[in-house]
């Protein structure tokens, strides 16, 4: 059993500035970095709203930056993720890795959401070629090219009128023939002259040379078949948190997001969280990195404070 004082368990952008904060108080976090070193962010081919980089600079670039300043200050990243956690008994937590087990007085979780996958032939190989699952990301890339959006909930409703900004045409293809996105969104798009629908259809297969170049799709009450052409194929499913581990210990809302305060505290004292696992909202770069900065200098103070309680002057 390896004892720490913070353990964060995820190494996006929130995982990775609770680090740099958490390391600038002595505290010497461990980052376990989870499969994927930056989580999304490394998978996305620029990034150009982060702020500070007036040029903007490529994903992974970025994670690099984001490592190297909380190394710089004793944050510790383990090539490593957790299994299992126990939290049931209050602080210290202990958290199963796949090499070790850790004992930690404070946690920040910072795990993170990932896109829905469609699963179908292409999607992977286009990824950066044309398919996105973040309008607010690569939707400047596809000024005055064609574009289709898939889903029919809030998310694409609402990326699918801000890619209007730039595309001269938004398709928004749909399973079924009513969508799932709240009233008064769809109003606004059915408004939207760029905006037309694709009713009863699903998606087979992302098509291109090198670059995608449009969607087979397939209507499911007739049976037919259509390529769209589209240049851009913005796929809006929902996400799914990776909150798995976590059942049954934190709080959590219907579609398994963790919940928190104000402060970023979970339901259990001593646990906090940052990023898309607690936020299904915003979902950005800058906004983890806020809760990113926000929970550690919460875990900072909650640290300070049962160390100077009157039960741990008294036992020292
Ligand atoms: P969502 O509400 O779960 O909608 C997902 C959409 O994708 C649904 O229309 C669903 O079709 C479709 N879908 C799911 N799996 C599919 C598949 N395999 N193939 C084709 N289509 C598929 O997800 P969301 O839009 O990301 O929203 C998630 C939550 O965040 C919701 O509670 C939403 O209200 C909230 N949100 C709110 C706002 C806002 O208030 N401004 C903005 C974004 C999101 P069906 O309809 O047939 O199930």
């Amino acid at each position: 059993m390896q004892h720490e004082k913070v353990v964060i368990i995820g190494s996006g952008p929130a995982g990775l500035t609770a680090a740099l904060y958490t390391a600038r108080a002595n505290l010497s976090p461990v980052v376990l970095a989870g499969p994927q070193l930056g989580g999304q962010v490394s998978i996305t081919y620029e990034v150009e709203n982060y702020p500070g980089f007036p040029e903007g600079l490529e994903g992974p670039q970025l994670v690099e930056h984001f490592q190297k300043q909380a190394e710089r200050f004793g944050a510790r990243i383990e090539y490593d993720y957790a299994q299992d956690v126990d939290f049931t008994h209050g602080s210290p937590f202990t958290i199963k890795t796949e090499r070790t087990t850790y004992e930690a007085d404070v946690v920040i979780i910072t795990t993170g959401a990932n896109a829905r996958k469609l699963n179908i032939p292409g999607e992977n190989e286009y990824v950066g070629r044309g398919v996105s699952y973040c309008a607010t990301c690569d939707g400047f890339f596809f000024r005055g090219k064609d574009v289709v959006v898939v889903g029919g909930g809030d998310s694409a409703l609402e990326e699918g009128l801000f890619l209007t900004r730039f595309a001269t045409s938004v398709k928004i293809i749909h399973r079924r023939d009513s969508l799932r996105a709240g009233p008064v969104l769809q109003q606004r798009v059915k408004a939207n002259d760029k905006v037309s629908f694709v009713w009863d259809s699903v998606v087979d297969e992302v098509v291109g040379s090198g670059s995608t170049e449009g969607v087979k799709v397939t209507n499911v009450k007739t049976g037919q078949s259509d390529t769209i052409p589209a240049q851009g194929v913005f796929i809006f499913i929902g996400h799914d948190p990776n909150s798995e581990i976590f059942k049954g210990q934190l709080d959590m809302d219907e579609h398994g997001y963790v919940v928190t305060d104000r402060l970023m505290s979970t339901s259990v004292e001593g646990v906090f969280a940052a990023g898309e696992i607690q936020d299904p909202v915003f979902r950005q770069v800058a906004s983890s990195v806020g809760q990113g900065c926000s929970a550690a200098m919460s875990a900072i103070r909650w640290l300070e404070e049962r160390e100077t309680a009157p039960s741990a002057v008294a036992a020292s």
